[in-house]
């Protein structure tokens, strides 16, 4: 391996090559501090042909690299193994725009652009890039197409992948695939750009891209409205569908217990609705009319929910300052789950139909099995996606509650998303966390044609081995 570090000096200036152990540290753990591996190096490039020859020189040496944005990932995706032969490629340096195509309405920009920095460039262009998620500030585009990131805003403007045009690929050869384009149509055969995101790094790596604009709203509403059972807030979302079309840009569901939690940790926070109801949703409209336009259509969508007794209470924010507040109380849920301690995620999709069913079944069996359990129920409910979350019971240790049970909670709540025809994973991808799960979820033939794509494009198993996919 020394010949191989040596070689890498041949690419990268040696600060650019992390070797002693406090360097490697911050890259070794997940956000959740679920999974720590070990590196050889972490490596650093700063552009394209820097990613090119090192997965060249990996390539011929076989080793593994494991490629790494923001590292706020849920699945350990990002997160070597532990033999300490991997190297872990982060692309932090590469955050440069390379055009913002106002004509065309998009933004071209290499993959280690931190997501918070994107939205604010183009909306100093006037520009909407309306990917948005808790982790903003800290996770990078490449990682976010990797991961075919979905966030707040998938509703009206869909997942990563709907927002992207193009792409450029370091592929597993150490080629540099050009796929920079800016065409909102392009039936030229396969699909490579659809077929790298949410790839999760295991195909290629991801260089840069082209992803879509739109024009920034006039105005935004936002309101939190107090549900009492999970039928209305789907009611109050059928209605608002109706209602609102288009404007209607954001739809969180938050269970009492969700918004107990972030009050615990965060006093700021507390929901405002009275008696803090068992569902609180929290409502976005954005309107290019005007603000009168799109106040008076929410207050009459509410006023008829009032009237058809959907929901029971609402507050409407005032100024941008209580809107923030709003999403501050739903992005803090996950925060304070990490203040808790150890929990067991789990980010399904159900159909909006059975999500009824799946939420009264699964709460029932989960409080019988495991008495005491607090549910952490929360999630885009627009898009069917619930981050149904489980924490032990209060005054139980985290570590040993999970590790007692963690199998059995999996298999029951996996098994009541199977029945509901939904998904084990909406929007955080696969990783390490979820491989085991992976072939009886898909089916045979699926998974089967996953791993002949895989062994067709990667076929030394050098791009994050043993995730998603392992063969
Ligand atoms: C507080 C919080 C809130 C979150 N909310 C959401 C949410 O609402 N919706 C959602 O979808 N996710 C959410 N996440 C999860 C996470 O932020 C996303 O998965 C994000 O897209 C990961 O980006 P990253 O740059 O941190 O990627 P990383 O964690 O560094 O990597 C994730 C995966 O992508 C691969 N990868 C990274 N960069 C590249 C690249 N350039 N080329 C190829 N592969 C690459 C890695 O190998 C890994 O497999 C949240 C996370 C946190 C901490």
């Amino acid at each position: 391996m020394q010949k191989l570090i040596h070689e890498l000096t041949n690419i990268l200036d040696a600060q650019y090559i992390l070797l002693e152990d406090q360097d490697k540290a911050p890259y070794l753990t997940d956000w959740r501090k679920r999974f720590t591996g070990k590196a050889l190096a972490v490596v650093l490039p700063c552009n394209s042909a820097e990613v090119a020859q090192i997965v060249k020189l990996c390539s011929e040496f076989r080793v593994a690299i494991v490629p790494q944005g923001g590292n706020t990932g849920f699945c350990g995706g990002a997160t070597p193994d532990n033999t300490g032969t991997q190297i872990i490629l982060n692309l932090k340096r590469m955050n440069q725009i390379r055009e913002i195509d106002t004509l065309n309405q998009t933004i071209t920009l290499e993959a280690g652009c931190i997501l918070q920095t994107v939205q604010e460039k183009t909306s100093e262009h006037g520009f909407l890039f309306p990917l948005s998620l808790g982790a903003e500030g800290s996770c990078m585009i490449g990682g976010n197409l990797a991961t075919n990131a979905g966030g707040t805003n998938v509703l009206r403007y869909g997942n990563t992948r709907d927002l992207c045009l193009g792409l450029e690929v370091v592929t597993a050869q150490g080629e540099i695939w050009n796929g920079i384009k800016g065409l909102r149509k392009d039936n030229t055969g396969y699909d490579l750009r659809d077929l790298f995101i949410g790839s999760e790094g295991t195909l290629g790596i991801i260089t840069a891209a082209v992803m879509k604009l739109y024009p920034l709203p006039i105005s935004q509403w936002t309101t939190l409205v107090g549900c009492e059972s999970i039928a209305a807030t789907i009611a109050l979302l059928n209605l608002f569908q109706k209602r609102a079309t288009s404007l209607l840009t954001g739809f969180e569901m938050m269970t009492r217990e969700s918004l107990e939690l972030t009050e615990k940790h965060f006093p700021r926070l507390a929901n405002p609705l009275k008696g803090n109801p068992p569902f609180t949703v929290l409502i976005e409209l954005s309107d290019h009319e005007s603000e009168e336009h799109v106040r008076q259509l929410l207050e009459t969508i509410l006023e008829e929910a009032f009237e058809n007794r959907i929901i029971s209470d609402a507050v409407i924010a005032n100024n941008l300052s209580q809107a923030n507040a709003f999403w501050q109380m739903r992005e803090h849920i996950t925060l304070a789950q990490a203040e808790e301690g150890a929990n067991l995620k789990h980010d399904i999709t159900i159909p909006l139909s059975t999500l009824d069913s799946f939420i009264q079944k699964t709460d029932q069996l989960m409080r019988c099995k495991f008495p005491g359990i607090r549910i952490i129920n929360f999630g885009h409910l627009g898009d069917g996606n619930l981050h149904y979350n489980i924490a032990p019971p209060l005054g139980s240790d985290p570590k040993q509650f999970n590790e007692n049970h963690e199998k059995e909670i999996h298999d029951l709540i996996y098994s009541q998303v199977e029945r509901c025809k939904g998904s084990i994973s909406a929007e955080h991808g696969i990783g390490q966390l979820k491989l085991a799960g992976l072939r009886s979820h898909k089916g045979e033939v699926a998974h089967n044609l996953m791993l002949t794509i895989k062994k067709a494009l990667d076929p030394h198993n050098i791009l994050n081995p043993h995730k998603v996919v392992s063969i």
